[in-house]
């Protein structure tokens, strides 16, 4: 079979090898896509606490070849995160924050691959007739359903979205349906913007265009970067909450924030991380069929064609995935 390969940092190559063997608990699964996340950039520039060599690849959707549990053929999507169930934080409940948290694409083979081994509990069924441009966002959309969660949101409140990324995407999607408040995302790319609003009929606007008053009981963050953050401090309403869901770069500190607004306007300010039991809802949502996530697949390829997303040398418009 024919696989990505992270040997180490920097070096990157596709990979002829043998077809892996599952154990007692663990199901063979044909990849039938595998969507590209800034995480797989990171290992490939040796930013994570990746395992090396590694086939990379966490947001899998894919077929049952052999398993001791489920039909062969089954379509399915996977929970990357594997908590180790014994540390102080699993036994709280919080399993995200798994002392010893192993992921499927970062510390043992993903799917980039014609074919992978995943243990059995990480696996959950998608119905037959999904689309799989549409169910590799059930990884993403576990991660949204997590922000969502802790942000603790009422269907009044207004809601602003600052990045509109294929995540802030999603999260507009579903507060536009759960929220009757204003739902607005604030992206500074006017190719983006157009896309959103033409393709995807939702409320949009550059951060410059956006002279009102207006503040939001709730901001979600998903530039990643630090003007976002900025931008998330000047939108939110007095006790009003920041979601901290995108990825700033490690080590990068946000010098115009001032402690003293936080303090004095009661602002919250919570970050939410991965996808702690959250994947079963947002498989019933990709089954659902309610949304049309296969919108935000905007660029595909085979593997030798991924590769180039993964090296940053090429970059999908909103999301890349490898597509068999
Ligand atoms: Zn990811
Ligand atoms: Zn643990």
């Amino acid at each position: 079979m024919q696989s990505i390969y992270i040997k180490e940092p920097h070096s990157i190559g596709i990979i002829e090898s043998d077809i892996p063997q599952p154990k007692e608990d663990e199901s063979l699964v044909k990849v039938l896509g595998c969507g590209v996340c800034g995480t797989d950039l990171k290992i490939f520039k040796g930013e994570t606490l990746a395992t090396y060599p590694l086939i990379p690849g966490h947001e899998i959707v894919g077929e049952i070849v052999s398993s001791q549990t489920l039909e062969k053929g089954t379509k399915i999507t996977i929970d990357p995160n594997i908590p180790c169930g014994s540390c102080q934080y699993c036994r709280e409940g919080k399993i995200h924050l798994c002392e010893n948290l192993r992921a499927v694409g970062v510390n043992r083979s993903g799917g980039f691959s014609e074919l992978l081994v995943v243990p059995n509990r990480q696996i959950y069924v998608l119905n037959k007739d999904i689309d799989v441009r549409s169910a590799i966002f059930s990884e993403p959309l576990s991660c949204i359903i997590h922000g969502l969660d802790l942000s603790n949101f009422k269907y009044t409140d207004d809601i602003a979205i600052v990045g509109g990324g294929a995540i802030g995407i999603i999260f507009s999607m579903l507060l536009s349906r759960l929220s009757i408040g204003n739902t607005l995302i604030f992206e500074i790319s006017q190719k983006k913007i157009e896309f959103i609003e033409n393709e995807l009929k939702l409320e949009v606007t550059h951060p410059d265009n956006f002279s009102n008053k207006q503040k939001f009981d709730i901001v979600f963050e998903c530039s990643g970067s630090i003007p976002g953050l900025e931008t998330a401090f000047s939108l939110v309403k007095k006790g009003g909450k920041i979601i901290d869901f995108g990825v700033t770069p490690k080590g990068m500190n946000a010098k115009e924030t001032e402690p003293f607004k936080i303090y004095s306007q009661e602002l919250s300010m919570i970050g939410s991380y991965v996808n702690p039991f959250t994947m079963q809802r947002a498989v019933k949502i990709i089954n659902s069929k309610e949304f049309e996530f296969q919108k935000l697949l905007t660029d595909e390829g085979n593997l030798s064609e991924i590769q180039g997303y993964i090296t940053s040398s090429k970059k999908p418009f909103l999301k890349a995935a490898f597509i068999r």
